[in-house]
């Protein structure tokens, strides 16, 4: 098949990964040439994702779309929903946090306390303010743990903000689940996840979480996937405290904290996510060996050298042409059949960049 991908970023590199081994070929959407996704697809159209022609000119070469990020423009993703097996209601309602949080709301999913933040009388203790839309990263993200934290942020009250309750959680996970036409929804093994500065640092699977925990995450994300009609691979991030699994946000699209499934499963979020959008069936993955994967941002690049030198590791470059700070620049993944030394080898790892 020809499969479209609309967004060239590293998730779109490692989707033509995947489509190229189940021997599909890819053409790409992406208004930068020289994106991660243009070193390996088939053909790149270089245009906005918004310009309806270029849009066009990919719905009408390609035999199935899907979109590796989720500010690709909503109309044309609704205007092609047909082609497009994650379709447009996953975007719609990820596009926003309020209508995201009202949304799992809606399902009884348990999410923490929220509301619109318009002015200071919304102001409540501690609690995170968030853009509604755009902010991913961090970015956007302000803690507030005293009435004076409000007045050191810069929040211009134009835009739309969401306040929270500031969650004290034990600890993060994902759950990454494809849906495929099939009535089937297939789970990756739930990795524990560690941010910095609000952007995913760590993913370890080298401890296994509670049965129960991982159970209530599959079934709050089959929730969503169901009812959201969706086909592909879907990430949905949570809050564990207790034995609490509460929602914080889910991305219509494979999702940082499953890049380790590419050794670390027999099936990888991506594989699967082809499999779903070709209309195939997914595969159900499963864990080998205890596995850890660690992100490699722009100040970072010392990593990249570091694990060359070191066993059981696998080193992934995004080839993007500019280096920045807090920019993912790359990941690497540790898999032994000795969790002891992906526990040491990742150990080792930080401290480099500490
Ligand atoms: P987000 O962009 O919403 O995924 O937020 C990025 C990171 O900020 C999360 O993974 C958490 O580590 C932290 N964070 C976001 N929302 C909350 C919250 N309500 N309570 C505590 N920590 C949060």
């Amino acid at each position: 098949m020809i499969i479209g991908i609309i967004g060239g970023g590293q998730l779109g590199l490692m989707m033509a990964e995947a489509a190229h081994q189940l021997n599909h070929t890819v053409y790409g959407l992406d208004p930068n040439p020289n994106c991660p996704l243009s070193k390996k697809a088939d053909t790149m159209i270089t245009a906005n994702y918004n310009d309806k022609k270029a849009f066009k000119q990919l719905v009408n070469s390609t035999d199935v779309l899907t979109y590796e990020f989720e500010n690709v423009d909503l109309t044309l993703i609704e205007k092609y929903t047909t082609k497009i097996p994650q379709k447009a209601k996953a975007l719609k309602k990820s596009k926003h946090r309020l209508i995201e949080k009202n949304y799992a709301r809606k399902l009884h999913i348990p999410i923490p306390s929220y509301k619109q933040y318009t002015s200071k009388e919304d102001l409540f203790i501690p609690a995170i303010i968030k853009t509604t839309t755009g902010g991913y990263d961090g970015k956007g993200q302000y803690i507030i743990q005293s009435k004076k934290d409000i007045d050191q942020i810069n929040i211009n009250l134009k835009n739309d903000y969401i306040i929270e309750e500031l969650v004290a959680f034990d600890y993060e996970i994902s759950c990454i689940a494809t849906r495929d036409n099939y009535q089937t929804i297939n789970y990756q093994p739930i990795p524990k996840n560690r941010h910095k500065n609000g952007i995913l640092h760590i993913s370890d699977l080298t401890e296994k979480i509670p049965e129960t925990i991982a159970q209530k995450a599959r079934d709050y994300t089959k929730k969503l996937i169901n009812d959201l009609d969706y086909v592909g691979t879907l990430a949905v991030e949570f809050f564990v405290k207790g034995q609490a699994v509460i929602f914080n946000e889910f991305a219509p699209r494979p999702h940082n904290s499953g890049h380790y499934s590419i050794e670390g499963s027999t099936t990888s979020q991506f594989t699967n996510h082809i499999l779903a959008i070709t209309n195939e069936k997914s595969k159900k993955p499963t864990m080998i060996n205890p596995t850890a994967m660690l992100n490699i941002l722009g100040q970072d690049m010392v990593l990249a050298e570091k694990s060359n030198v070191l066993s059981n590791t696998y080193t992934h470059l995004y080839f993007k042409d500019d280096i920045r700070k807090n920019r993912k620049m790359g990941h690497i993944t540790i898999v032994s059949k000795d969790k002891q030394y992906v526990q040491d080898t990742l150990q080792e790892l930080i401290e480099e960049i500490q």
